[in-house]
């Protein structure tokens, strides 16, 4: 797609000084791509209103409201300022025990709250050397947009490979493009025009050494990026690659 989307997941870190660091740092930054940031969402308020960057949360209920002590819903995302949300990292995925099917509840719910998702997926290191990854990702999206084929539109995806994540390890840009390529052929069973569209994005131990070569891919459409999302030059430069 035309713009990159480069996304920031700050996953459980950050504080009101990384706030100000960053948003000082993408000031500086012109419109030739769009910058999402996805903080802890008790910060989410702490980000100036900017046309720089987007805001996004990491999280959010599969429920509309009512009693579910801890949770946000899309609405309560939306007031607090943000228009993204990820939805089913392998984090959330791996250790809450969240499922396809809650995942497809998730998108759902923040869908019809007006924020844009962005479905997290991905195979493990054991489903790569077992050649199961087209499996699991087709799973992955079939869960999704099987039932629901109205929500691509609406969405980002995120492939995240769980053995490239926090390990220093990315795929490489061959590996990621390939995979890229048939997340989008299975998207097009759904809806083939905003398959073409979607913007898929490549999330793994990206930093501002590895990032050029992921997006010069032709399937690579920007990345998220959690470590390296932290450090606010490193995703300065980051972000400045993706022109
Ligand atoms: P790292 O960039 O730290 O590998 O994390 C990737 C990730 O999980 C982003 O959602």
């Amino acid at each position: 797609s035309a713009k990159k989307l480069i996304a920031a997941n700050w996953k459980m870190n950050g504080s009101r000084a990384l706030v100000e660091a960053v948003v000082q740092q993408l000031t500086n930054l012109n419109s030739a791509v769009d910058v999402l940031i996805c903080p802890p969402a008790t910060l989410l308020s702490a980000f100036p209103v900017s046309r720089h960057y987007k805001l996004g949360a990491q999280n959010v209920s599969e429920h509309d409201e009512g009693a579910y002590t801890g949770e946000l819903s899309g609405k309560l995302i939306i007031e607090a300022g943000a228009t993204y949300v990820l939805v089913g990292h392998s984090e959330r995925r791996q250790y809450y025990a969240e499922s396809d099917v809650m995942v497809c509840a998730k998108i759902q719910q923040a869908v019809s709250a007006g924020l844009t998702p962005v479905l997290c997926i991905g195979e493990t290191l054991i489903e790569r050397q077992q050649e199961n990854t087209e499996q699991v990702i087709a799973k992955q999206l079939a869960a999704v947009y099987a039932s629901h084929p109205e929500l691509l539109v609406k969405s980002v995806i995120a492939y995240e490979p769980v053995w490239a994540i926090g390990t220093g390890e990315s795929a490489t840009p061959e590996q990621a493009q390939a995979t890229h390529a048939f997340i989008r052929g299975q998207l097009a069973q759904y809806d083939a025009i905003a398959a073409a569209k979607v913007r898929i994005l490549y999330g793994g131990s990206v930093n501002a050494a590895n990032c050029q070569a992921l997006f010069a891919q032709a399937d690579i459409d920007g990345a998220l990026v959690g470590g390296a999302s932290l450090k606010p030059s490193e995703f300065m430069q980051i972000c400045q690659s993706a022109k």
